[in-house]
């Protein structure tokens, strides 16, 4: 391991999106404080002897400190992507703060917003209603303080028709600079297939005409590969050097943030969590057992080579991982 990525959730969130594992809304006494992300990533540093990133996610923007929070990461040397330009939010902390979306500027050069669809479908998927227009109005807001917008949006089996009407609003009320195409699916995601696109959504997205005609789709789904080209990828061992810690500093790998896969608790017994990175013997099997599969195996025995299902070659990996495990 050459770098440790440290996720900690700061303030859980309102929304319940089908993808997530965040927790529930914190109230304000109950947040994280920044002073223990810094003494536990610095002895995470020190003990493991490797750099460390620290991001700060789910939801930042909620935080009261936010912007506090990323200068004393940036002055105690966790390189944190937050700082480095691009904020990657779910735009409910800014909507309601005017204030901060002044600020962010001073740190972000750009802010990105994952949309499910149009309004309908994505409060649908979010589980809360008015979450889409709180992601306009985070738009607009960042927009008029000089920070770039970048929409992403999810597609899924159910939203392709909504892509369309996205760009054209994009475009129209010119509160983005482009839209971008995501196909990152975990959690309860993960288990419901109906869910996952397949080609023919990705056709009737139009991504080719709006890639020609249409500056503002950029899409990125380079990597999205069909199932014979993920089996030539080498995709790496499910490493655990992308760690969550949620908001009770209970600590999972970043793909498997469930009981099954929980590594121990940074707060209450950090030595053993270190330990057990250090010496990667230790631990817990399903981890363990997690870590040895390899996709190109998981897809001879597991999937039929006519799917159409679109996946990364993460997110393949995810799902064949739980259908072998739940065997
Ligand atoms: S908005 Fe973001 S943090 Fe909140 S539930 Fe959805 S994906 Fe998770």
């Amino acid at each position: 391991m050459e770098k440790l990525i440290l996720n900690f959730e700061v303030t859980g969130c309102p929304n319940k999106c089908r993808h997530c594992y965040c927790s529930e809304l914190k109230s304000n006494r109950e947040l994280i404080d920044i002073e223990e992300v810094i003494s536990i990533s610095k002895q995470f540093r020190d003990y493991l002897d490797i750099d460390i990133d620290v991001y700060l996610l789910q939801e930042q923007t909620f935080h009261p400190s936010f912007i506090d929070m990323i200068k004393r990461l940036e002055e105690e040397g966790f390189t944190n992507r937050n700082g480095k330009g691009i904020l990657i939010s779910n735009g409910i902390g800014i909507a309601h703060n005017s204030e901060l979306a002044k600020s962010l500027s001073e740190f972000f050069s750009r802010v990105k917003f994952t949309l499910f669809g149009t309004e309908e479908n994505h409060d649908s998927f979010v589980n809360r209603k008015g979450h889409f227009d709180e992601i306009i109005k985070a738009s607009k807001l960042c927009k008029e303080y000089g920070v770039t917008v970048i929409w992403q949006i999810m597609l899924t089996r159910g939203n392709a028709n909504d892509v369309e009407k996205l760009v054209e609003y994009a475009s129209t009320e010119g509160v983005i600079n482009f839209v971008t195409a995501d196909f990152y699916y975990s959690g309860e995601v993960l288990k419901d297939d109906s869910f996952v696109p397949i080609e023919d959504d990705l056709l009737a997205t139009n991504f080719e005409v709006y890639e020609k005609e249409n500056s503002l789709f950029i899409p990125e789904y380079q990597a999205l590969s069909s199932i014979d080209d993920l089996k030539k990828q080498e995709i790496s061992k499910a490493a655990i050097d992308n760690l969550y810690i949620d908001s009770n500093f209970d600590i999972y790998p970043l793909s498997n943030i469930n009981a099954d896969f929980k590594l121990g608790n940074v707060k209450s017994d950090i030595d053993s969590v270190l330990e057990m990175l250090k010496d990667q013997n230790g631990l817990p099997p399903l981890v363990k057992r997690r870590m040895e599969y390899d996709l190109e195996e998981l897809v001879i025995n597991n999937i039929d080579v006519n799917s159409k299902e679109m996946h990364t070659a993460q997110t393949l990996f995810e799902k064949l991982v739980n259908i072998e495990m739940n065997k």
